[in-house]
């Protein structure tokens, strides 16, 4: 069959399962992977009340963040920003990343991303970004080529630029502070900065003419490749949460269930590659991991793919 390409982040892996919803889960270890962009344009498209409404909704709500930013209030800019994301996801639930899988996780992930927002924010660094990003947006021109406004390319990729060189170096801080070290776990650094893309793009494909949106993709990293695979040897099985029927490649530990976005553990325990003894399978597979009986480090996945 020929399916997009996609390889795991964390354990090198392809994927070898049928997906239906935009976020590239692992058939190996169960991380979070990778995005498949058309998938959540259909999404964004799916209902354009909703989408309209959205956007409404944000409007206003950025327009009180931004003033919460000028009275330099900390908390309430805080605040407002838990309740833009939980908005969000609320409205495009199938956007939450399917690693955030229970309440716990969901309150952590808006603390981090409210926290982090805050505190870009409130840093004179990132509020020059923002104001140029602004001049940016502003001194963009549209035209009518007959199927619609378009927006005028010089401008737009000067903005494109800024707009990716500033995400990447907020990613970087973000990712080195240790106050938010879960996130390496629940959305890799390289999936985190192709989700930021994704809200950006979009908002912009429509408008870019198809040359530009051929070039836009490239860019952002959207280029989809299609590849021939051969199913990997498995067998079928049932997903632990909903009992659909779930195929489960040799080799894998948890595998991700199309019908209700969940994990299911395939594999309990592992042997020691160094002295044998069985060990039990960390929640993230694809981490090296130290036996507990002679402490040499294996890694479960790496040696399939590697
Ligand atoms: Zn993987
Ligand atoms: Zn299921
Ligand atoms: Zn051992």
């Amino acid at each position: 069959m020929k399916i997009k390409k996609f390889t795991c982040v964390n354990c090198g892996a392809p994927k070898v399962n049928e997906y239906k919803s935009p976020y590239i889960m692992c058939d190996y270890c169960g991380s979070f992977t990778d995005i498949d962009y058309t998938l959540g344009l259909d999404k964004w498209n799916e209902s354009t009340v909703k989408t309209l409404n959205y956007q409404a909704t944000k409007i206003a709500l950025m327009n009180k963040i931004q003033a919460a930013l000028q009275r330099g209030d900390k908390e309430q800019y805080f605040s407002l920003q838990k309740d833009f994301w939980d908005y969000y996801y609320r409205t495009f639930p199938a956007y939450l990343p399917p690693s955030i899988d229970d309440g716990y996780k969901y309150r952590d992930y808006l603390e981090v991303c409210a926290e982090s927002s805050a505190e870009y924010g409130f840093d004179p660094k990132w509020q020059e970004y923002g104001v140029k990003q602004q001049q940016l947006q502003h001194s963009l021109t549209y035209y009518n080529d007959g199927t619609g406004n378009k927006v005028e390319s010089t401008g737009f990729f000067r903005l494109a630029e800024f707009f990716i060189g500033m995400t990447k170096d907020g990613m970087r801080v973000f990712y080195e502070n240790p106050k938010y070290a879960i996130m390496h776990d629940l959305i890799p650094e390289q999936v985190h900065m192709k989700m930021k893309m994704s809200m950006f793009v979009q908002v912009w494909i429509p408008y870019l003419t198809d040359a530009d949106q051929e070039r836009f993709l490239k860019m952002t990293g959207f280029s989809m490749q299609y590849v021939d695979i051969e199913r990997p040897a498995g067998r079928t099985g049932e997903c632990e949460h909903c009992k659909a029927e779930i195929y489960i490649p040799e080799g894998s530990y948890k595998v991700h269930c199309e019908s209700c976005h969940k994990n299911t553990k395939v594999q309990q325990q592992f042997k020691c590659m160094s002295c044998g003894a069985d060990n039990k399978v960390p929640e993230f597979p694809a981490k090296p991991i130290d036996c507990e009986f002679c402490g040499v480090e294996n890694r479960l996945i790496q040696r399939l793919f590697g």
